[in-house]
């Protein structure tokens, strides 16, 4: 029996990392909102690895946070160990990764959620969703509770439809031992939306005191930790340690052995695989060649002894992990918490999202995290952040948040969601963006904080500090173009001292930091009107120094592609009409509607010749409707 229980502005079906940025943002920006979980202790769960960032999953958090998002916040509060990946590389690929203590995350995550004002909290899995009509929508619990609200925002992860597999065993259930939600699937399928049967896997945790830590190689943090968040004044300290361990011969022959147990490799398992997290099984199968594997043992918090195995995703039968467990130095003795698994789970095809993550045919509702086809905390939590913008926006008649691939990470994954689709679970990657050396995570707050003050979800404080930081900036460089290094012997012996040349004439500062040998450390002595600067400042500095000229090819770059993502396409143009498009084009175009023709060039099967047509078609109807204009005008 249903019964009216409310009615709301914005839904959020999910308090995974999606939902939580979706629920926040929306309640921010001004709207009712009410958030679901199957379970409350789901909220903010780390069901994998407890930590938090790696290689571009550092830079979504650094974006996520710039645009006025939590994830980098809660991060910081509860990370207990901190390292920033790939220094000894570019600084586009610079990373922060942090192991965060697991209960410590989910607990700041439920209580921000809980203090934060215009939004219900509430434990209740959704068992229907109904369109009333554009931007009307009713969503039904379990208990027949029904909720009206303009905006809905599917944030179901790895529960919708989950379902475990260890070995021959396999059962309905979401992540560590949570129920899954098994009603919604069928109801989105009924509407018409397309769903796909997603898999993933995690490694075992297992107990620390059973560990002969003697045998491991110990991996510390970082000596200088740096904060994910713009906004943390004191950075996190580094409080416990991770060790490194390699999987043996032994080790390779029991997987092999038992290798037809595998539900992934007896065709139990329907769901497709994340191709940037492979199990063991799969490492020793498609690494034949190799002999060992590296396994990193992390902490999953400090008031715990579970130990997770990073590199042991499997979901071979519990029996055969823990022999298989045992083959590895440092493991001999030891025992299994948690078993590690693999999951199965219903997520939508994104082709049927607009970049505002917006369904195409159904207005007023969102897809965001692992339900849009990604995987991974960071990638949920970016889409989260946009889908909960963008319903909020809607509802306040404001313009949608779009974000371009040129401008941020976040925009380069929505992009590829929903123009090019997703053939297996989404990871993001440095690889994935044209425009590395722009978009790095230490630039995150200029290329974004201006944004989220737009849009109003960035506070006043946070502005202040971003202004002020640009400020330093500008100063800085500055100074840098217009101090002059007289040459000296004490400057030149520091010169040579760097395997530089010496300078016979006065040089900018700017002149000498862009020399590869030099950088702020190595220039402290003979620049002495150096100002106290953050670290973050200098390290900015630095890079767009040293980087100068790569930085303005890729603007320039940029500056082109923006001239086609400026061409907009509208909603309802049917594209059967316009002639001289390639059948093939026809089809894709109707299907993904894109809302430039800067999208429409990175759909597959759309090529140059349909975007020639496209732009021909674009400039007539905007000559078409000046002249319309001219008209009007005339006539009035
Ligand atoms: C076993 C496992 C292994 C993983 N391995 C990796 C990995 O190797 N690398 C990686 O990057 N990521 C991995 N992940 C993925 C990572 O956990 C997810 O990417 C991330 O948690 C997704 O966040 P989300 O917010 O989309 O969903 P989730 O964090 O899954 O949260 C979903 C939320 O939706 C709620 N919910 C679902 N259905 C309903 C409903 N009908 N009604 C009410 N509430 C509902 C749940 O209660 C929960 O709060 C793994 C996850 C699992 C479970």
């Amino acid at each position: 029996m249903e019964y009216f229980a409310g009615e709301f502005d914005v839904a959020v079906i999910g308090a995974g990392h999606a939902g939580i940025e979706a629920a926040l943002a929306s309640a921010r920006l001004g709207c009712e909102t009410i958030i679901f979980a199957t379970n409350l202790d789901s909220i903010g769960n780390l069901p994998c690895n407890p930590s938090i960032g790696g290689t571009a999953k550092g830079h979504l958090v650094r974006e996520i946070d710039a645009l006025g998002g939590e994830m980098g916040k809660a991060a910081d509060k509860a990370t207990i160990q901190s390292r920033m990946l790939n220094r000894g590389k570019g600084p586009a690929v610079h990373s922060l990764r942090v192991q965060v203590d697991r209960r410590l995350y989910s607990a700041i995550m439920k209580e921000t959620l809980e203090n934060q004002p215009r939004l219900l909290v509430k434990q209740a899995e959704i068992v229907d969703l109904r369109q009333i009509s554009d931007n009307k929508w009713e969503v039904v619990t379990k208990l027949g509770a029904l909720y009206r609200a303009k905006a809905v925002i599917i944030a179901t992860g790895t529960f919708l439809g989950g379902r475990i597999f260890v070995g021959e065993v396999h059962y309905d259930s979401g992540p560590d031992g949570m129920f899954a939600a098994t009603s919604l699937s069928q109801v989105l399928k009924n509407m018409g939306i397309s769903l796909r049967r997603f898999k993933t896997g995690t490694p075992p945790r297992v107990d620390f005191k059973t560990i002969d830590l003697d045998k491991l190689e110990v991996q510390p943090g970082d000596e200088k930790v740096v904060p994910f968040s713009f906004e943390t004044e004191e950075p996190p300290v580094n409080r416990a340690v991770c060790y490194i361990t390699w999987t043996t011969q032994k080790t390779k022959e029991i997987i092999l052995k038992n290798l037809h147990r595998s539900p992934m490799y007896s065709g139990v398992i329907e769901g497709i695989g994340a191709r940037y997290c492979p199990s063991i099984e799969d490492k020793i199968v498609r690494f034949a060649d190799k002999e060992t594997h590296q396994l990193f043992i992390e902490p999953c918090g400090l008031n715990t002894r579970e130990a997770y195995l990073q590199g042991c995703s499997t979901s071979l039968p519990e029996e055969v992990q823990a022999e298989m467990y045992r083959t590895i130095p440092g493991l001999e003795n030891v025992q299994i918490m948690r078993t590690a698994y693999a999951i199965e789970y219903d997520c939508c095809d994104p082709l049927q999202l607009y970049p505002t993550l917006e369904f195409i045919k159904f207005k007023g509702l969102y897809g965001a995290g692992q339900f849009n086809g990604t995987s991974g905390y960071e990638e949920a939590a970016a889409q989260g952040l946009v889908a909960g913008i963008n319903a909020a926006l809607k509802i306040k008649g404001q313009p949608p948040l779009i974000l371009e691939r040129s401008g941020s990470y976040i925009g380069t994954l929505i992009d590829d969601l929903v123009t090019k689709g997703v053939a297996d679970p989404y990871r993001m990657l440095t690889s994935r963006s044209e425009y590395r050396l722009v978009l790095r995570q230490d630039n995150a707050d200029e290329r974004l904080t201006p944004l989220g003050k737009k849009i109003g979800l960035v506070s006043d404080e946070k502005w202040e500090k971003f202004k002020e930081k640009q400020e330093l900036k500008q100063q800085e460089l500055r100074r840098l173009t217009t101090t002059v290094i007289r040459p000296s012997e004490e400057v030149n012996k520091i010169l040579e001292k760097h395997g530089t040349t010496p300078i016979q004439t006065g040089v900018r500062l700017v002149e000498l930091m862009r020399r590869p040998q030099l950088g702020y450390e190595q220039l402290k002595k003979v620049d002495n009107t150096r100002p106290t600067l953050p670290d973050a400042v200098m390290e900015q500095v630095e890079t767009e120094i040293k980087y100068e000229g790569y930085i303005k090819r890729q603007l320039a770059q940029i500056k082109e592609a923006k001239r086609l993502e400026a061409l907009s396409l509208p909603e309802d143009i049917d594209y059967y009409e316009i002639t001289g498009l390639r059948n093939e084009a026809k089809e894709k175009l109707s299907k993904i509607r894109p809302t430039n023709i800067g999208q429409a060039s990175r759909i597959s099967g759309v090529n140059p010749a349909d975007i020639s047509v496209l732009i021909i078609w674009h400039k007539t109807r905007a000559a078409a409707t000046k002249s319309d204009n001219i008209l009007e005008n005339e006539n009035l």
